[in-house]
């Protein structure tokens, strides 16, 4: 096979110009489905925007995958204990939110794997719950090293097709269900913005309410004023930066699915 000719000269194609159309704000849903690994990831990814669909009328759902025993940087942490105290913390943090109930899954923190089991688990829950919206990790950012974040980024993309379909996990005994748009956030290729404006505190209190990440998580050094304050700086900026891409000063930014 003979190669074409070309000019010889080579373009990256990190230079090329990025044109892609960026949404903003889907009409508010009767009911949302976020799902995160760890107790905490939820608040991080769509807090912002589950507060201001609360604050509008929406009924929220929380669902946490694994049981978060890995969220320590103390090797001597009863982690019994740790796992409680992050559950309650989790209740706290969804009630700030705007509340709805919270489901724990308590699989192995670090060790989740997108199994039949656990698409089964939260296939059953989409089914039960029958969200309009489900919000999750995107599992195609790249270069993300924490494996349960990919993991239950993969869980929800494939629960969502199991929950949608009759022959899937025939033995739930419930009605099959699409949601209308899925939302991952974190997401390597953003299409989609969320105005959270007004709603920022809201996001960064149910983030505060998560005390045992102050350390590990949120670079808060315990019981300091002046890293809650910069925590907050943070997270602003990150907000702003999200919002950016469709030039709203607060936002959070996702990869919105539609083709359900
Ligand atoms: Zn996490």
């Amino acid at each position: 096979m003979s190669t074409p000719e070309t000019s010889g000269r080579i373009v990256p194609v990190n230079d090329l110009p990025e044109r892609r159309a960026v949404s903003v704000d889907l009409t508010t849903p009767t009911s949302v489905l976020a799902i995160g690994a760890h107790p905490d990831d939820i608040e991080f990814g769509c807090g912002g925007t589950l507060a201001k669909w609360a604050a509008s009328g929406a009924a929220l759902h929380h669902l946490v995958i694994t049981d978060g025993a890995k969220g320590t940087w103390d090797p001597h942490r009863d982690v019994v204990a740790l796992v409680a105290q992050r559950q309650q913390e989790q209740r706290r943090a969804a009630a700030l939110l705007g509340g709805g109930d919270v489901v724990f899954l308590e699989r192995t923190d670090g060790e989740l794997r997108n199994g039949v089991a656990e698409r089964w688990d939260v296939s059953r829950w989409i089914r039960r719950i029958r969200p309009d919206v489900v919000l999750g990790h995107d599992p195609w950012r790249r270069y993300r090293l924490h494996p349960d974040h990919r993991h239950a980024g993969f869980i929800v993309t494939d629960a969502i097709v199991a929950a949608r379909d009759p022959h899937y996990f025939a033995d739930q005994g419930l009605a099959p269900h699409r949601p209308s748009a899925l939302l991952l956030w974190e997401a390597d290729e953003p299409n989609h913005v969320e105005d959270v404006s007004g709603h920022t505190e809201t996001k960064i209190a149910a983030l505060l309410a998560h005390e045992s990440q102050f350390e590990s998580t949120m670079g808060i050094e315990e019981g300091t004023s002046a890293g809650v304050d910069e925590f907050a700086r943070r997270v602003h900026s990150q907000l702003a930066e999200h919002g950016a891409v469709a030039g709203i000063a607060q936002g959070e930014s996702f990869h919105l699915v539609t083709d359900m």
